[in-house]
């Protein structure tokens, strides 16, 4: 009877040893992954290129969780320096992406140079990507584009685009992150999994 109970203990333990087991590689993976994005955007936890929810923060937490830089653009309403971004004659084949929430806002096939010293797209990645407001400021009428996600601001959409739009997204490139086409990031990926 003795040699049974054991037995029972025995299973038992090894059972709890293997939960253990993997609810830690459960953990472990998701570290790594909280990792990777932390290194991405550390200290801003509303950044993320695949959540879609609105992003809220008072102009405090702003503050605290993006560059000056970011901060001085995205909230406000600063306009860098032209021709200072280095995404304005950059070429390279992907995605661009709001640098304070990470939403996706336009594909480098819609990117053209416009001259005019900023980053320019003649057409957004999604409708809901970007948010349209009138700007009357500057003794202008304008109207000015935000972040569909987090209401960032952007830039400004001007009617004399090439197309099939028309349109001239004018965007400060300091409010851009960059990611490389798919492809490049899955064998990216490959690499190192
Ligand atoms: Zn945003």
């Amino acid at each position: 009877m003795s040699g049974f109970n054991n037995f029972i203990k025995y299973t038992a333990v090894m059972l709890l040893c293997t939960i253990i087991v993997t609810s830690c590689n459960a953990q472990n993976k998701t570290n790594k992954k909280t990792t990777m994005d932390a290194i991405k955007k550390k200290n801003n936890p509303v950044y993320s290129t695949t959540d879609v929810s609105k992003v809220t923060l008072a102009e405090e937490e702003w503050k605290k969780i993006l560059s000056p830089e970011v901060y001085e653009v995205a909230r406000q309403k600063g306009t860098e320096r032209p021709w200072s971004s280095k995404f304005e004659s950059f070429k390279e084949v992907g995605t661009y992406y709001c640098a304070a929430c990470g939403n996706a806002l336009f594909k480098s096939n819609t990117k053209f140079e416009s001259g005019c010293g900023w980053p320019s797209f003649y057409e957004p990645i999604s409708k809901s990507a970007i948010i349209y407001t009138p700007d009357n400021t500057h003794g202008m009428q304008r109207t000015e584009v935000q972040c569909g996600r987090c209401k960032s601001h952007l830039g400004h959409v001007f009617e004399d685009g090439p197309k099939p739009t028309g349109l001239r997204y004018c965007i400060n490139g300091v409010v851009l992150d960059f990611e490389k086409a798919q492809a490049a990031e899955k064998k990216y990926n490959e690499k190192n999994d």
